[in-house]
């Protein structure tokens, strides 16, 4: 192991890739990139490996022997060939749009549960204002999770026609393990579902385990964006739905090329009957 793998190992941080370290008397610098796989556009949510360009970013991590560890990252910007917009990529474990890891904040947040923000800034070396700021935005977070979804841990995400026939969806969200739903959405669309899952906090979109949804396109990718840790599942109820579909083309097709065949007559129902059910004469005709 060379020494900058042990640092990476150190560190922990997901796709992060050392490249040089300096040191000095009260910091460590950790010149870096990320590797993850390809970007997601937040305009469409489409995946996209066209890096326009790089930019650098500086990220303060938790200190590692009394040295303040700061992260001199080089990152990508994307460019998505759907929406020809560029975006930049920001690894999940650095808080959007700050310069610090969400572990940097969440140490940041309970040093400030002991002492005053002045001491705190003091100790870290950091401004008391940014110190109080980050203290009220991580409090926030903590506290705004309505009680029902705290132990959620497998959700559902589906949708119920609001006026049969009209296209007009709202999207309904459900506690898989308690059998509970969670809350009713205007619609489905991408930014109603962002917007309430961000307005939960970090704390729940980390928590998921398993996200379960139909094929629609913008569950799944909002589910990825959204949920780090979750594994996004097709509910059986779809799968089925869709290959029944595929298999009563097929009979359909086969019902009009041998049209005077009389095994394709009446085999509709037999085919999408379990086949412990079918009598023998069923299994037969199968
Ligand atoms: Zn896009």
């Amino acid at each position: 192991m060379t020494h900058l793998e042990f640092y990476e190992e150190l560190l922990g941080l997901p796709g992060l890739k050392i490249n040089a370290i300096e040191q000095f008397p009260r910091k460590i610098i950790l010149h870096c990139e990320t590797q993850v796989g390809n970007g997601i556009c937040p305009q469409c949510g489409e995946p996209t490996g066209i890096v326009n360009q790089y930019d650098s970013r500086r990220v303060r991590d938790l200190d590692i022997s009394g040295k303040e560890v700061w992260l001199h990252l080089r990152t990508r910007q994307f460019v998505c060939h759907v929406c020809n917009r560029c975006f930049n990529e920001s690894p999940e474990w650095i808080m959007p749009g700050k310069s610090y890891t969400k572990r940097q904040a969440k140490w940041v947040f309970e040093m400030c549960a002991k002492q005053p923000f002045t001491e705190v800034g003091a100790l870290l070396n950091m401004c008391h204002r940014t110190v109080e700021r980050l203290f009220y935005e991580q409090a926030v977070q903590q506290i705004d999770l309505p009680a029902r979804y705290a132990k959620v841990r497998k959700m559902g995400i589906d949708e119920i026609a609001n006026r049969k026939g009209k296209n007009d969806y709202v999207c309904v969200l459900t506690d898989l393990e308690r059998g509970t739903q969670l809350d009713v959405l205007k619609d489905r669309k991408k930014e109603t579902l962002r917007a309430h899952f961000q307005a939960l906090g970090e704390g729940f979109c980390e928590q998921l385990e398993v996200v379960s949804c139909d094929i629609w396109r913008t569950y799944i990718h909002v589910a990825k964006e959204c949920f780090p840790n979750a594994e996004v599942v097709i509910d059986r109820f779809h799968v089925v739905k869709a290959l029944n579909g595929v298999l009563d083309d097929i009979r359909k097709g086969l019902r009009r090329e041998f049209k005077d065949a009389p095994c394709f007559k009446g085999i509709k129902w037999k085919l999408f009957k379990r086949p412990e059910k079918c009598d023998r004469a069923e299994l037969d005709l199968l």
